[in-house]
């Protein structure tokens, strides 16, 4: 069992880009053992305070958006869930909206969801897991990527800077704090570009060579599951 993970803690669901009242919840979890090549993390959990819901920002349609009802919130959100045998967050910031979902945009591929927050906060690690990459890309501008272990990975792109300490080959537990919101590199916006990616890394196109998934598909994370 994870050193930071194994007790129980309790995390606080608290609604984003709420314009109209919405319901508090508050569960508590354990995590389950996590990936056996990923040690465990010694930095303390962050203010991460996951979405319970999630709604599209503005109350919009938006690219790639998946099914929501009619006031636009995420029909069926899951704010945890478990990708092979990682726990992770959906949505790895506080307070966030939707702008757009997975899939084919025009002509390119979305390989992953954009969230937005006002004003911008910082962005956590979904999961806890070792930073394989935190570098300026010309794409992804300030970008920190996070192998979970069993082939999981996350990428967290635009950000307005990546936090002091987060460099290649250092352990982050869940809610991490990774860096903060932005809009570097190829961005029109100020947001988080979220990816979930699954494969192998160490093959010959390293991340280009994973696969992109969709967050919203992947199963809700049960409480003593
Ligand atoms: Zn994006």
């Amino acid at each position: 069992m994870r050193q930071l993970l194994g007790a129980v803690f309790t995390l606080v669901f608290l609604a984003g880009c709420a314009s109209s009242p919405v319901p508090t919840e508050v569960r508590t979890y354990t995590p389950p053992p996590g990936p056996p090549q990923v040690s465990a993390p010694s930095a303390a959990q962050g203010s991460f305070q996951p979405n319970a819901y999630l709604r599209s920002c503005g109350g919009i349609y938006v690219t790639n958006a998946p099914p929501m009802d009619d006031d636009f919130w995420v029909v069926d959100y899951k704010p945890i869930i478990v990708v092979g045998q990682v726990v992770m967050a959906t949505a790895p910031a506080n307070d966030v909206c939707l702008s757009s979902g997975f899939g084919i945009r025009s002509t390119r591929r979305h390989d992953g969801i954009d969230l937005q927050s006002i004003p911008a906060g910082p962005i956590y690690s979904a999961a806890p897991g070792r930073v394989l990459e935190a570098r300026v890309s010309t794409g992804y501008g300030n970008m920190v990527m996070i192998d979970h272990g069993g082939g999981v990975y996350t990428r967290y792109a635009h950000l307005a800077h990546i936090t002091d300490g987060i460099r290649p080959g250092v352990e982050v537990g869940f809610g991490q704090q990774i860096g903060m919101m932005g809009r570097s590199g190829n961005a029109t916006a100020i947001h988080l570009h979220f990816e979930i990616l699954t494969g192998n890394y160490n093959n010959p196109r390293g991340s280009k060579g994973l696969n992109p998934r969709n967050p919203f598909e992947f199963p809700a994370y049960e409480p003593g599951s």
